[in-house]
């Protein structure tokens, strides 16, 4: 199954992206994850798009688009993905159909002040990129990962002047990516409100009715 998550910041994705990923046993790819790992690695790719990752801009689609397309080119991924923060651009969504058009683009729709909250209280493992949030998904010990017992860190892009910014990015450029699918009716929009596992209840649904899921 080849499914994207779309939606604005803090709409939850990175979270329902990974639950769903293990349990149906395709790849979890997140593009902010991977750029962080290029970043925290000190490599050219990621030297070249701290900048515009802090300041909360896309990094160039270029850059991005020859990334995805090594990751998605991998043997694991040949039965299928869930991508977590791409496509964020018209660009970036063509070279997708080309590389591995989409089975079902599922769109997490959550209201502005709920986004702010969100992002204030969460919490990224340095080491392997888990999420966490200090009120909704705390770890059992206050500021280390539950997974591999790494540091607890606030991305410097959760801050509020950051957030802000990405928000505005998203509207400009990620929002005519989700016209774009809704036109061509493989959008399915799902309520982001509300818990996590209510959340994670609703899209296994719409991947059901989309007739991934049994
Ligand atoms: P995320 O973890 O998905 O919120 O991504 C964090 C940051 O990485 C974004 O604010 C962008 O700067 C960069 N980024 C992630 N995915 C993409 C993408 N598909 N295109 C451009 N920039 C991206």
């Amino acid at each position: 199954m080849k499914v994207v998550l779309l939606g604005p910041p803090g709409a939850g994705k990175g979270t329902q992206a990974q639950r769903l990923a293990w349990e149906v046993g395709v790849p979890y790819v997140a593009t902010g994850d991977m750029l962080r790992r290029h970043v925290r690695k000190g490599t050219d790719l990621g030297t070249r798009a701290r900048a515009y990752m802090d300041r909360g801009d896309l990094v160039p689609d270029d850059l991005i688009i020859a990334m995805v397309r090594r990751r998605l080119e991998e043997a694991d991924c040949q039965g299928g993905f869930i991508l977590d923060g791409f496509p964020r651009t018209p660009a970036q969504a063509e070279a997708l159909a080309a590389l591995a058009p989409p089975d079902v683009v599922l769109y997490l729709d959550v209201r502005e002040d709920e986004i702010a909250r969100r992002l204030s209280g969460r919490r990224t493992c340095r080491e392997c990129g888990a999420v966490y949030h200090l009120e909704f998904d705390p770890p059992a010990e206050a500021g280390v990962c539950d997974r591999c017992g790494g540091a607890l860190d606030q991305r410097v892009d959760d801050r509020e002047e950051v957030v802000r910014e990405r928000v505005r990015t998203y509207r400009r450029q990620t929002e005519p990516v989700v016209d774009r699918y809704r036109a061509r009716s493989l959008l399915v929009e799902v309520d982001g409100s509300g818990t996590i596992p209510e959340v994670e209840a609703r899209l296994r649904e719409a991947l059901r009715e989309a007739g991934l899921l049994t």
